[in-house]
């Protein structure tokens, strides 16, 4: 499918960027893993949810319940102050801490707000979404799935639904 091939694409370009941020900073950078106050995701577009749903659909069940059950005040994939699917983790918890330009100002965590960043170490947050936006619009296209034909979908109310509806979303998709 296209889009998922422009989205891994994506992916790929803002870790890069963020690695090239960790080469130059890194010793300053209080991000880490444990450090987890950026974790409030509720929602992603329906192309990052697919590699999410593919991995659920893989894991035990022990593993389903942790995620169904997950802490209600922060992101649902939390747990034990870590990123249960940290590999294929969204876009925007991949830029999460860095600095970012956004809404004409830049944004940065107060944990690295004392970092004076050089501006091609600053990543354009509106490109970026204005890209995935497109990227999932090209998603919607491709796939005729009903559940995923929608701007964004609520990852609790999603995971927190039947089974057998995710897993058969997730067949569909193969
Ligand atoms: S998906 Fe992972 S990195 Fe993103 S908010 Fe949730 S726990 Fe944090």
């Amino acid at each position: 499918m296209q889009s998922l091939k422009y989205y891994h694409e994506l992916i790929q370009k803002v870790d890069a960027f963020t690695d090239s941020v960790v080469s130059k900073y890194g010793y300053q950078l209080h991000c880490r893993e444990g450090c987890s106050s950026c974790c409030i995701l509720e929602s992603v577009m329906p192309v990052e949810l697919v590699s999410i749903a593919q991995w659920f659909a893989k894991q035990p069940e022990s593993i389903r319940s942790i995620i169904k059950q997950g802490d209600t005040h922060f992101c649902m994939f939390l747990h034990n102050n870590r990123c249960i699917i940290y590999p294929i983790r969204p876009v925007i918890c991949r830029t999460h801490g860095y600095p970012v330009f956004i809404h004409n100002s830049v944004d940065i965590c107060p944990l690295n707000n004392n970092i004076s960043f050089e501006p091609e170490y600053i990543l354009n947050l509106e490109n970026c979404n204005t890209m995935l936006a497109a990227i999932n619009i090209l998603f919607i296209k491709e796939v005729q799935i009903p559940a995923l034909q929608t701007e964004r979908i609520n990852l609790r109310a999603f995971f927190q639904s039947s089974e057998t509806d995710i897993l058969s979303i997730v067949h569909t998709l193969k």
